[in-house]
């Protein structure tokens, strides 16, 4: 196109940038370490509790179909309307709620949290937890506070009450079932938390697939309960697709913070494709959950390991030394997620995402000869 190449543009000093970074963006960003994405090239992938099982042939010849015809030039639905019938539909969604979708379950955590943050707001959550419940809140510049689980992981609901009562936070963060940790809170904890909750309590179903309960068919008997779930653990982490689910007095208003075409056209696209194929989600859901189970009593049976109860689609187990399992699994060709080090109740934590049944015979088989060192 050029006749010739333009001429090459002088360079900022590398200097000169530093220091207007270092004077422009906050501090508390600056000091910040970018969230850590292990790179897993050729390895079995066992750390992000994705669903191990791709897409049978028929069904992306489907989705080949519906994203070759999208139309890219165009922005896509700023209302999502499609997919937000196709998740009733799926999910079985009762009648009377709202919906707003995000760009995953993260991006609405984000705006949620973003909509309540009034100076000195609170926000309150279980320790541990998922860690971007403490990330955004941080970021909008919201107090964070936690109360930390029981040793069996139960919620300590005398002292969420009691930190309820003191800070009344504007928002509190249930995931149900909890990550790292794997277990669903009791569900009269829940009730009691939401009860004396001056605010929102958002109930984080990620798991909600692998797990025995969920909250969506009573989210509209409380005032101040949403549901928020992603499709990312049933086989969808790629598209980048969540919803909160609740009165549309609540959704209402988080939807004001969304940006306008949040949701892109060719999640759009593929997403009530992906979501009618019920009977794959199910077995796929089925398959992990048996998986679930052989892994654990593996895991069980190893000495010195203890695998944690588990709703999810991944176990915590914890390992005579985190540190070293973590990286020889690695020198094996296996990645999952050393929790080590990241709180008291996680010490010598392994979170292992279940895989195929070849991947967990792997996972296993190199955990035995762990054992036996
Ligand atoms: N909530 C919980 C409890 C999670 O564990 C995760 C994923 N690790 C998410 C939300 C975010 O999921 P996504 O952004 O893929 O929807």
């Amino acid at each position: 196109m050029y006749d010739k190449p333009p001429a090459p543009s002088p360079i900022a000093a590398g200097a000169d940038v530093a220091a207007r970074v270092a004077t422009t963006i906050r501090a508390d960003v600056r000091a910040m370490r970018a969230y850590a994405v292990a790179k897993a090239e050729g390895m079995i992938k066992l750390d992000a509790m994705e669903n191990p099982y791709r897409l049978p042939e028929p069904v992306r010849a489907k989705l080949a179909a519906v994203l070759a015809d999208t139309p890219v030039n165009r922005y896509p639905d700023g209302g999502a309307d499609a997919v937000k019938a196709a998740l009733a539909s799926a999910l079985g969604l009762p009648d009377g709620v709202a919906l707003v979708l995000g760009n995953g379950s993260d991006e609405l955590i984000q705006l949620i949290t973003i909509a309540v943050a009034a100076p000195d707001a609170v926000v309150l959550a279980p320790d541990p937890t998922f860690e971007m419940y403490r990330i955004h809140a941080q970021l909008a510049h919201l107090r964070y506070v936690t109360v930390a689980l029981r040793d069996d992981f139960a919620l300590d609901a005398d002292a969420m009450e009691a930190a309820i009562r003191r800070d009344e936070p504007a928002l509190v963060w249930l995931a149900c079932p909890n990550n790292p940790t794997g277990n669903l809170f009791d569900e009269t904890d829940v009730l009691r938390i939401v009860r004396a909750a001056p605010g929102l309590v958002v109930i984080d179903e990620a798991y909600y697939a692998f797990a025995e309960r969920t909250f969506i068919p009573r989210v509209l008997q409380f005032p101040n309960v949403v549901v928020v779930r992603t499709v990312s653990k049933i086989g969808m982490a790629g598209i980048r697709l969540g919803l909160a689910v609740g009165h549309p007095a609540w959704i209402g208003e988080i939807d004001k913070v969304r940006s306008p075409y949040n949701l892109n056209a060719f999640t759009q696209a593929a997403a009530p494709v992906l979501l009618a194929e019920q009977d794959l989600l199910a077995n796929q859901a089925a398959a992990i959950r048996a998986e679930r189970a052989r892994l654990v009593s593996a895991l069980t049976a190893l000495p010195g390991v203890t695998a944690f109860p588990t709703q999810t689609n991944f176990v915590l187990a914890r390992v005579p030394d985190a540190d070293h399992w973590f990286a020889a699994l690695r020198d094996a060709g296996i990645l999952v997620k050393n929790r080590h080090g990241v709180h008291p109740l996680l010490a010598q934590c392994l979170r292992i995402t279940v895989g195929t049944p070849a991947e967990n015979g792997a996972l296993i088989a190199a955990l035995q000869t762990l054992a036996a060192c």
